[in-house]
């Protein structure tokens, strides 16, 4: 029997839809409540690397987002010069298995209407426009409370725990688009007014592209005015960003957000209420790996949910001892590469993208 019989998940992100597929296939009772009106509507693109997609299969919907997303296996890194010149293509490693390709970028709206319909079909009972409220209450309900409610978790705050997300010094434009043909794998641009100048193709017709800067207060800006910003700081980078900046014309389609990081260090339970995926740890997306630590949060949870018959405090050392230390190097990595675009160092970015690559590899 299950260590628990019936659990209440706050947020129904990658992190929580994640565990509630799991539970609820493994015969646990599975609330999941979110406060948005619906499953996300608009949204840009999302970057997922093989160790997310490995999580994706085990949830049972890897034929789904392969059909959707739009697979690749290297990574362009050009110069900001009149002819984006393609520098190097490196081959990046399947951190996902094999079987599975290194990379799949897809519409992140996609991606979560997806994971809700899986965890409906397995069973868990959601409802969407319900803020989570009365903590001590829902504890005493539900065997167990799942706060995966995202960077300003409301469970976080309940529990006491006065770890916040703090900004990195960057923001970023992004944009949902039409992919030009040309288009069939990330390309990074280092280099000239934005710290980094990227897309990924998330669809046989569509991309999401980017451009990292320093943070700035961008709220006062209308539409119109953050259209017009992105196109004008977009103006730097050429080859394939020529025919990507004529498609920008969607000022709906446009957003702005600063990075922000935190880890809780310890562990990420008290009692029977745990907090995962972005609610206990959050990255700059320099790696990309923000989802796929989120879902492997959910994974390794599930897992010993399932295989235990007890909450016990040999189970939360455990979930503990295989996520905290995995989750912080990820996290400190996405730092650290951050912080040498912020200081214009020349790190060995290559080797530090290879050092997670390797650990991740590693199924969590
Ligand atoms: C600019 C940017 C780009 C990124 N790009 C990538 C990328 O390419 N690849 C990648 O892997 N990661 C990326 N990430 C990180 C990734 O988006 C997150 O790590 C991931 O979405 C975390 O999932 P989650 O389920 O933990 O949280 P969320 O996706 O934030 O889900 C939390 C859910 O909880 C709900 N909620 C919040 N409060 C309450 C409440 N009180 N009651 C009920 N429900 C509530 C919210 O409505 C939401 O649906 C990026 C992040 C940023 C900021």
């Amino acid at each position: 029997m299950p260590a628990v019989r019936n659990v209440l998940v706050v947020g129904g992100g990658a992190a929580g839809a994640a565990v509630a597929i799991l539970l609820a296939e493994g015969g646990v009772a599975v609330d999941l409540i979110d406060s948005k009106p619906d499953v996300a509507v608009l949204g840009s693109g999302i970057t997922l690397q093989g160790n997310a997609l490995r999580v994706l299969r085990q949830l049972g919907v890897w034929d789904e987002v392969k059909a959707e997303g739009y697979e690749f296996d290297t990574l362009g890194l050009r110069a900001p010069d009149p002819a984006g010149t393609l520098i190097a293509e490196l081959t990046d490693i399947r951190t996902g298995g094999e079987d599975l390709p290194a990379t799949l970028g897809m519409y992140r709206p996609a991606l979560a209407r997806i994971l809700i319909e899986r965890a409906s079909e397995q069973g868990a009972k959601i409802r969407f426009g319900v803020e989570a409220a009365a903590l001590d209450e829902s504890r005493a309900a539900y065997d167990l409370v799942i706060g995966a409610d995202g960077l300003r978790s409301w469970t976080r705050r309940q529990l006491g725990i006065d770890v916040e997300p703090q900004p990195v010094g960057m923001g970023i434009w992004r944009t949902f688009t039409k992919r030009p043909a040309s288009v069939t794998r990330t390309d990074l641009f280092y280099g000239g007014p934005a710290y980094i100048a990227g897309y990924c193709p998330t669809g046989e017709d569509t991309l999401y592209a980017y451009l990292v800067e320093d943070a700035r207060d961008r709220a006062g800006l209308s539409p119109e005015e953050a259209l017009a910003t992105m196109r004008e700081l977009a103006g730097a980078y050429h080859g394939p960003w020529d025919e990507i900046r004529e498609n920008l014309t969607d000022p709906a389609r446009v957003n702005y957000t600063v990075f922000e990081s935190h880890v809780i260090d310890g562990p990420w339970n008290r009692g029977n209420v745990v907090l995962i995926g972005d609610a206990a740890h959050s990255c700059p997306p320099t790696l990309a790996q923000g989802a796929a630590q989120a879902l492997e949060d959910a994974s390794v949870l599930a897992e010993l949910l399932l295989r235990d018959d007890a909450l016990t405090d040999a189970l939360w050392q455990e979930f503990t001892a295989r996520r905290l230390d995995r989750a912080k190097t990820v996290v400190e990595a996405s730092l650290q590469l951050a912080r040498w675009q912020l200081t214009h160092e020349r790190g060995d970015v290559p080797g530090l993208m290879a050092r997670v690559a390797h650990l991740v590899a590693e199924p969590a």
